[in-house]
């Protein structure tokens, strides 16, 4: 059995104040079976290892070498000393925003593991790909290009995230949704085996919030929510959990 993840990703927010809201996300995880992961910006997951009590740490991305001449950014040893055992990696917005590739991405994903990190890697389809029906052809190939040969189920987790759906409160049909896991489900079992393919979890991320996080979890291969906006107040987030236990 796959151990259900609801991560939570708070991209460019929150300053210490905002650590405040880990106390009651660790009771509500504390509760149940389901895994909880939050992701804060990487000046925060040092101090928040101490109020983090059952919650997983992570990073929001990490360079693909181990240390250098590299100004502003952050190996993934370093994330795992401050306290990560995660890291997201070839989220969209860092594909558009830093020109991130499916190669770059695979770079990382190894350097992530080499440092004992859980790589949590993005794939999705802008809209124009949705709209002109090439969703499975690009999370095929985002598959295939970004994910190393050595991925286990204990290593990586991939988070189907269509780019239009993030932070647009517009969400694809469960239906729509369980199409893409499904798809995903069986590119990992055919390019790692069953074993390996199974033990994959699959996370649902793009407008996730309570009102929609219990039929979202009731479909076909998702295993959990990457959730940004409604991540990170604890009254957003809990019921998420909750919904997942
Ligand atoms: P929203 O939940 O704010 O749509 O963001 C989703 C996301 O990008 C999580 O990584």
């Amino acid at each position: 059995m796959r151990t259900k993840l609801a991560a939570g990703n708070w991209k460019m927010n929150g300053t210490r104040a905002a650590l405040e809201e880990l106390s009651a996300m660790a009771t509500a995880a504390d509760k149940g079976t389901a895994e909880v992961l939050i992701c804060p910006p990487a000046t925060l997951i040092a101090s928040a290892v101490e109020q983090a009590g059952p919650i997983a740490l992570g990073g929001q991305d990490c360079h693909d070498q181990p240390k250098g001449a590299h100004t502003g950014d952050l190996s993934a040893k370093m994330l795992a000393d401050a306290g990560a055992t995660y890291v997201i990696l070839g989220h969209s917005e860092r594909r558009t925003d830093h020109e991130e590739t499916d190669a770059l991405i695979r770079n990382k994903c190894r350097a992530a593991w080499s440092a004992g990190l859980k790589a949590v890697v993005c794939v999705g389809e802008t809209l124009d790909e949705f709209e002109a029906s090439n969703t499975l052809d690009i999370i095929g190939g985002q598959l295939a290009s970004s994910i190393p040969d050595e991925a286990t189920g204990h290593n990586l987790v991939v988070a189907y995230e269509p780019v239009w759906a993030i932070g647009t409160g517009k969400v694809p049909t469960v239906q729509q949704i369980g199409e893409v896991h499904d798809f995903i489900r069986s590119r990992l079992e055919r390019r790692f085996g069953a074993g390996v393919g199974r033990s994959v979890r699959l996370l649902y991320g793009g407008s996730v919030k309570a009102a929609n996080a219990e039929e979202i979890f009731l479909t076909s291969n998702v295993d959990g929510a990457l959730v940004g906006g409604a991540s990170l107040k604890a009254e957003d987030f809990v019921p998420i959990i909750d919904a997942l236990n």
